[in-house]
């Protein structure tokens, strides 16, 4: 199964990305992951990204389309992925498109996790709250602009995406077991 998971910050795509993991078994491949890894240990990518990154704004496509390439030639990758945070805009899904034909693979599907802003903002900062990790970008100025960013540059993928035929729109505001129920009837479609 090669999946995109397509959603706002706080949509729950992380925690639908573990359950797909497990249901499908195939790997789970988050740029934002990746680069909070590089600026962790202080990597040259890490020391780029990190400033752009606690802003909300979006680190380069030129890196972010690198990490993806690089990383869907590993072994662990043939079963199948979920790509969780890439594409964001509509330059990185056209070079996805192009480095998927380069390699032969086609995606099965795109998967839209639906939330509404509000309770989007709320999420976040309760995440902050509960959790002992400290993400630089989760006050609330910068997840304001996180989802101005989304709005502006991301959503444009869902239409991008229908007009190939390959979304699934969930609704990510039910609890995390139905929404995993949800997904999987959408794929079973
Ligand atoms: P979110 O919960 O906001 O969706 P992510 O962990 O996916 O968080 O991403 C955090 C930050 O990492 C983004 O705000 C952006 O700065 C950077 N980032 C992640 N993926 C990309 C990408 N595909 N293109 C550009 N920047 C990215």
């Amino acid at each position: 199964m090669k999946l995109i998971l397509l959603g706002p910050p706080g949509a729950g795509k992380g925690t639908q990305a573990k359950y797909l993991i497990e249901d499908y078994d195939i790997v789970q491949l988050s740029t934002g992951d990746i680069l909070r890894a590089a600026i962790a240990k202080k990597t040259p990518l890490g020391l780029k990204a990190q400033e752009i990154m606690a802003k909300g704004d979006l680190v380069s496509d030129e890196i972010v389309n690198a990490i993806i390439s690089e990383r869907l030639d590993d072994e662990d990758c043939q079963n199948g992925f979920i790509l969780d945070g890439f594409p964001r805009t509509i330059a990185q899904a056209d070079a996805l498109n192009a480095m998927l034909d380069e390699k032969n693979i086609s995606l099965d599907a795109v998967i839209e996790l639906k939330v509404d802003e509000d309770i989007l903002v709320k999420r976040i900062l309760n995440r902050a709250k509960e959790s002992d990790q400290t993400r630089a970008d989760d006050n609330e100025e910068v997840i304001r602009n996180r989802l101005k960013v989304y709005r502006e540059l991301t959503e444009p993928l869902v239409e991008y995406y229908s007009a190939k035929g390959l979304i699934k729109s969930v609704d990510g505001t039910m609890g995390m077991e139905k929404v995993r129920q949800a997904i999987k009837s959408a794929l079973q479609e």
